[in-house]
């Protein structure tokens, strides 16, 4: 049975790094002397997986094809289809992760390897080259089109939407895989876009988790998708979120950027827009010692005060926090960090946020 589930696992680790750091990435694959097929897209194989690698070359360099046609763009890119000795001589990203670097989309050469692929009741080569399409869509947007935030669900929706784009446009064979809705039993522990900004990017979040926010996400990109062809949506991305104006934006200014893109996303939102999930930590009054033997954890500090704020942690310099940012501090279960305020704060056992609003 075909499940929506495809489309929900499009996941990646979404490295998009440097062009110093990308140009060494595909070094990296090329130094590994691996057979190379030219084409539109350039694949780069390990032998085992040639069949796998010469149909996921023709399937990204139809959609490569189309993305370039859309935007009016010439973007080189290179697709690495790589078994797992090669990709971990090829990079430190955890096998079988897809990931986008710039210019470089890598895929495993089995994405059966890829945990919870059983329950997916997927087929292994429609998610490689379907999230291949989404991968390639980071590296159009973020490298190309200038189209960056700091709220990392922006980040995540919009090559998304690229994906969705050119399914609904020219791939009417995999709208089979679009996406249903999640039963409620199957919640996952964080389901807010406010947990996913605080804690992306870390090992806290996992896969399964992470994997119900892109299918979300993919939803909400099909929402999109029908309201608008992929040029239209790409000029109103560039003014909505300018690379070159990275601040982090409030939920409700990132929600009215999008309205204007495309009228009633909010409403789309559901479990989405509610308060983050991870659990909170209230200011306290200082005393006593503080732990530094506790397992290593995560405090987020969210400084919602008018005014800029300190955070001091033993042993290393006080962190400036300005109004209305926020940081990710690693720390250990049990450790006290002391605010500008004159109170502190205590690390528990999972990832904790702590809000501060009282200036
Ligand atoms: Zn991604």
């Amino acid at each position: 049975m075909i499940r929506v589930a495809v489309l929900s696992a499009i996941v990646c680790a979404c490295a998009i790094l440097s062009f110093g750091q990308a140009e060494n990435a595909l070094a990296r694959v090329r130094a590994l002397n691996l057979p190379i097929l030219d084409g539109g897209v350039t694949v780069i194989y390990s032998p085992s997986a040639k069949a796998r690698a010469q149909r996921y070359q023709a399937a990204l360099e139809a959609a490569h094809k189309w993305y370039e046609a859309q935007l009016g763009v010439s973007v080189p890119v290179t697709l690495a289809v790589l078994d797992k000795p090669d990709w971990e001589r090829a990079t430190s990203v955890p096998y079988p992760m897809p990931n986008a670097k710039t210019g470089l989309v890598t895929v495993p050469s089995r994405m059966e390897d890829f945990p919870g692929f059983a329950d997916m009741q997927a087929d292994a080569d429609i998610l490689a080259e379907t999230i291949s399409f989404h991968e390639m869509g980071h590296i159009f947007a973020d490298d190309y089109e200038g189209i960056r935030s700091r709220n990392s669900w922006v980040n995540e929706l919009v090559p998304n939407i690229f994906a969705q784009e050119y399914i609904c446009a020219r791939q009417p064979g995999l709208k089979a895989f679009m996406p249903r809705p999640v039963p409620d039993a199957l919640l996952p522990r964080y389901t807010s876009l406010a947990d996913f900004d605080y804690l992306t990017g870390v090992q806290s979040v996992p896969f399964s988790n992470y994997a119900w926010f892109q299918f979300h996400l993919n939803r909400l990109a099909f929402f999109v998708a029908q309201k608008r062809g992929l040029p239209q949506v790409v000029e109103q991305l560039k003014l909505a979120f300018p690379a070159a104006q990275g601040g982090y934006l409030p939920s409700e200014e990132v929600l009215r950027r999008m309205e204007t893109i495309a009228p009633g996303f909010t409403a789309e939102l559901g479990l989405l827009s509610g308060p983050a999930t991870i659990t909170r930590v209230d200011e306290s009054i200082c005393s006593g010692a503080t732990a530094s033997e506790g397992a290593p954890t995560l405090l987020v500090v969210d400084n919602r005060t008018s005014r800029e704020m300190t955070v001091s942690q033993d042993g290393k310099s006080p962190i400036r926090l300005a109004a209305g940012r926020w940081r990710r501090l690693n720390v250990r279960v049990g450790e006290k960090l002391k605010l500008s305020s004159g109170s502190c704060l205590v690390a528990s056992g999972e990832p904790t946020l702590a809000v501060i609003e009282k200036p």
